[in-house]
């Protein structure tokens, strides 16, 4: 099999590109491993109170329709169910799934996104227990409650997000929670840093007071934050927000049937046991990593930036990689929301048109307004994962510039991992 352009992954990031290079003339094909296209955005609903009403909800499951309607209605070829898992040099892809073999592709773009990392919770391999993600796919896309009466366990941006979905759906969630402090649960388990990925979530509260408290304890005085929180518990949307209670187990004889708690001391340190809570099931958040073993294979450096969620590609401002005609998009290359990925997508279409049209001025006049939508996308985006994103993009933009000045210098070719101090 031949195309033009390859793309892996059928989320907001690949389908964009798609429809933007299918749009130019070129034959676009689209790989995921996932029946349905979407990627992520499947499983998102949300309401952004920053927009005017009327446009505050964004509901993921009918972006990714429209997507794929514009992708199909342009040309473009969405091959469903269909994993990529190795690439070799020459863009050559092997494919297994509902198609198998190999596709050369003259550019190929990886759009792979970004997967949960696990937290451990005695307990958690009960019937009923879930990460936030897939109680996220059973609600807004399947739209089947996960439990009657659930509890939360880690506080990061994605668990608040998902507490308020699982609230509209009608689902009683009795509490976001911190998971049980210890070295597996490390940062996550620390009130100080926790109030600090509260404040990137600030923006999406509803009510004022958290709004401005979680402004003005996530930053240097998130240390008083901890202290202070212990006074009292919050509401997000109602929900309890418990900045100093972890869940230390999770108990039931078949499935899930209580949680038990435990105070939490300002520095993390766990404190007395409190009496058990019935709940039918339990959604646990870790946070989430960019998904680059694909990258990897396809021999492109890789960079450790913390700021951005953990190892992404080197890719320049066209979103090209150092290996010749490999571009990426979305959340490989950084966790971030959706509206960014498919402004992400639009880019990396430009960069790949750019280079396979030898499209000089026009395709420099392409990347110029893609990457002025990108900026605005990010500056509007409802979510921050990272609030130190820009800092880590920063470092990728530094290491491409210092590689391009110094080819034998710096950040070599191929796919090994480098640490960027930060
Ligand atoms: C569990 C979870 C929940 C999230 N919830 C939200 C949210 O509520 N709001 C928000 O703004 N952001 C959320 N995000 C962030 C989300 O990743 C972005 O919003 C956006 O979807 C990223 O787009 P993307 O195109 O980069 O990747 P994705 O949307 O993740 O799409 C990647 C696609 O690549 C496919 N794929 C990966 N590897 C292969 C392979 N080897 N072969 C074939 N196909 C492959 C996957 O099946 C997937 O469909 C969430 C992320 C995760 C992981």
């Amino acid at each position: 099999m031949k195309t033009d352009v390859a793309i892996v992954g059928a989320g907001p990031a690949g389908l964009s590109a798609a429809v933007f290079l299918a749009q130019k003339g070129l034959g676009v094909t689209v790989l995921d491993e996932y029946f349905i296209p979407g990627g992520r955005l499947l499983g998102q609903l949300f309401e952004n109170p920053q927009k005017p009403p009327g446009e505050r909800l964004w509901i993921g499951r009918d972006i990714a329709g429209k997507l794929k309607e514009e992708a199909c209605g342009s040309g473009v070829k969405i091959l469903t169910g269909t994993s990529v898992w190795n690439i070799a040099p020459g863009r050559r892809l092997y494919l297994s799934g509902a198609v198998s073999g190999e596709m050369e592709a003259g550019a190929l773009l990886l759009a792979t996104g970004a997967a949960e990392r696990a937290v451990p919770v005695p307990g958690w391999t009960l019937p009923g227990v879930m990460s936030v993600g897939a109680a996220q796919v059973f609600t807004n896309l399947h739209r089947v409650r996960p439990g009657k009466r659930v509890a939360v366990v880690g506080i990061d941006p994605l668990a608040i997000s998902v507490a308020g979905e699982l609230k509209k759906a009608g689902v009683e969630v009795v509490g976001i929670y911190l998971p049980p402090p210890g070295v597996l649960t490390g940062r996550l388990g620390m009130p100080p840093e926790v109030i600090g990925s509260l404040s990137r979530s600030a923006d999406m509260s509803p009510g004022a007071l958290l709004k401005a408290a979680a402004g003005i304890f996530g930053g240097r005085y998130r240390d008083l934050g901890a202290r202070l929180c212990g006074l009292s518990t919050m509401k997000i949307w109602g929900i309890p927000l418990h900045l100093r209670r972890a869940v230390v187990r999770i108990e039931g004889e078949d499935s899930v049937e209580r949680i038990v708690t435990a105070g939490v001391s300002h520095c993390g340190r766990q404190q007395e046991e409190c009496s058990a809570i019935d709940v039918d099931a339990v959604c646990i958040s870790g946070g989430l990593y960019p998904l680059a073993e694909l990258a990897s294979l396809a021999g492109c450096p890789l960079v450790d930036v913390p700021q951005l969620g953990g190892r992404v590609p080197l890719h320049g401002p066209a979103m090209e990689t150092p290996r010749a005609g490999v571009f990426v998009a979305g959340n490989i290359t950084g966790i971030e929301g959706a509206p960014v990925a498919m402004a992400q997508g639009t880019l990396a279409g430009a960069g790949i048109w750019s280079y396979l049209a030898k499209a000089g001025k026009a395709g420099e006049k392409e990347l110029e307004l893609a990457a002025s939508r990108l900026e605005r996308a990010r500056e509007e985006a409802p979510i921050k994962f990272f609030q130190e994103a820009p800092e880590g993009r920063k470092k990728i933009s530094l290491l491409w510039a210092g590689r391009k000045q110094n080819p034998e210098g710096g950040v070599p070719d191929g796919p090994q991992s480098y640490s960027v101090p930060l």
